[in-house]
């Protein structure tokens, strides 16, 4: 293949790669801009094999059987992964690319062991490289145990905890200056190793609630990596693919900790500061009132508004389609119904608008947090479909609970508000909802694809 061939396939893979994020940022376009980011990714996969400037490509079996072993693991554990496990699968995949960049800059540092070959530039693009993908790699594994519930989601703290993480912070960076003075390989490994203790200290810290902004920050360092893997590599494809990764996950996790009305410093480092917390946590005995599938319908059946605010407990029923026919079944009945989406509901952005557009909700019925809750003192029923903390007052009352400050849906100005959950256990962030306790408040226990089927049945008697 002639260089200017393979600079063209380069640069259709680099346009690939930005329209594949313009269409990510619609649902309806996203599929196709997903396919056309995984067209790309293939083709500059393959166009590797005929790059000019290699003369001779050096183990081509080797590179297929890993590339076919990726394949065996990754297609079937995408395929099988629950819808509410994907920010783990996607913690995982970025950690291993992080991991992929950082092992790809030693080889390449290693390969060029006579110093004099390498230059300064490139050595701090390794140094860059190493010491930014393995942090990537050890904190993505640590997102993935708390967010599969492997070890605990509470922050781990311990005493002098920001001291030990600074300290190694410093020898990080110190063994990277040590690697651009010596250029030696003792210096590397003890960075390296460094860089790995800093990302697992450094996410251990953050709260379950927080761990999906932390997930996306560390997906941005691994296009930084990738990014630095490029120049180190002299590919251009690599560069612009990690700039895009870089720049995309940076505006995402400043999103999404804006969603949560939190500083990112404030979301890694908030737990070495909060405050303890209050014994209620635990869930003390208060009574509540459940109710029955047939005292929802009766309620709902008498309102002129209502308001579905859906969350992670949606996902884990899979009961999109059950509510669908519950709002289209009340809006027959001529009453008003709208769904409250709040950015963070559920454990992805956009997750609830996903869901919801899988079961063909119209669009114009799913109302943005800011638009909807001006509405809820008018609105006689809110039903609060496995959502918790996105509706949790103490968001707003109790400053040091993990979520306080986060912007939430005013559910409990509302007439009535209908919880659908399973039992009295708290929402992602681990804390106790005090609307569940109030008196305007009604239970009704269960898988919420099961009490949303036999609402549904109760309204059609009715
Ligand atoms: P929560 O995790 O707070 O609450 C989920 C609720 O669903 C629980 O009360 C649970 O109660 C219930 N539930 C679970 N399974 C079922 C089921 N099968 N049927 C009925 N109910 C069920 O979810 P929210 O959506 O309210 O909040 C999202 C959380 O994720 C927030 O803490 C947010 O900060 C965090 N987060 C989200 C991000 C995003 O981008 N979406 C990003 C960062 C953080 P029970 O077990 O009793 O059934």
């Amino acid at each position: 293949m002639n260089n200017n061939l393979y600079a063209l396939i380069g640069l259709a893979v680099a346009v690939s790669f930005i329209m594949a994020l313009k269409g990510l940022s619609a649902p309806k376009t996203a599929r196709r801009g997903n396919l056309i980011g995984a067209a790309g990714a293939t083709l500059a996969t393959i166009v590797v094999f005929f790059d000019p400037a290699q003369k001779v490509h050096h183990n081509t079996f080797l590179i297929l059987g890993a590339i076919a072993f990726g394949v065996i693991v990754g297609v079937p554990a995408a395929r099988r992964i629950q819808m509410t496990q994907m920010p783990q699968l996607v913690a995982l995949f970025n950690g291993v690319g992080g991991g992929a960049a950082a092992l790809v800059s030693i080889v390449e540092y290693l390969s060029l062991s006579n110093n004099s070959a390498r230059d300064t530039a490139s050595t701090i693009a390794t140094v860059f490289t190493v010491v930014v993908g393995s942090v990537s790699f050890s904190g993505s594994v640590i997102t993935f145990l708390k967010l599969q519930e492997i070890m605990t989601t509470r922050p781990v703290v311990f005493p002098g905890g920001r001291f030990v993480i600074a300290a190694t912070l410093v020898g990080v960076l110190g063994t990277g200056v040590w690697v651009v003075n010596s250029g030696g390989n003792t210096p590397l490994a003890i960075m390296g190793v460094l860089s790995l203790l800093f990302g697992v200290l450094f996410v251990l810290p953050v709260g379950g609630a927080d761990v999906p902004i932390v997930i996306s920050l560390l997906n941005a360092f691994t296009g930084l990596t990738v990014a630095a893997g490029g120049y180190v590599l002299d590919s251009t494809l690599l560069i612009v693919a990690g700039t895009l990764v870089g720049a995309s996950g940076t505006i995402l996790t400043r999103l999404m900790a804006a969603a949560m009305g939190r500083s990112l410093f404030g979301t890694l480092f908030g737990a070495f500061t909060a405050k303890p917390q209050a014994a209620t946590e635990a869930g003390e005995a208060r009574p509540v009132k459940s109710g029955s599938p047939d005292d929802v319908a009766i309620l709902l059946n008498y309102a002129q508004r209502v308001v579905i605010v859906p969350g992670f407990g949606l996902a884990v029923a899979q009961a999109q389609h059950t509510v669908r026919e519950l709002a289209d079944l009340l809006t027959a009945k001529g009453i008003d119904v709208a769904y409250g989406i709040h950015p963070v509901a559920g454990r992805m952005p956009g997750h609830m608008n996903v869901l919801l557009a899988e079961a063909n909700v119209p669009y114009e019925q799913l109302v943005e947090m800011e638009e909807i809750n001006p509405t809820f003192p008018q609105t006689d029923v809110v039903l609060v479909v496995g959502a918790n903390d996105v509706v949790n007052p103490a968001a707003k009352t109790t400053p040091g609970c993990p979520i306080y400050g986060m912007p939430i849906l005013d559910v409990g100005l509302a007439g009535n508000v209908i919880f659908l959950k399973r039992s009295m256990r708290p929402g992602f962030a681990g804390i106790e909802n005090d609307l569940l306790y109030e008196p305007k408040t009604t239970l009704l226990f269960g898988d919420a694809k099961d009490s949303l089927t036999k609402v549904v049945s109760a309204l059609k008697n009715l």
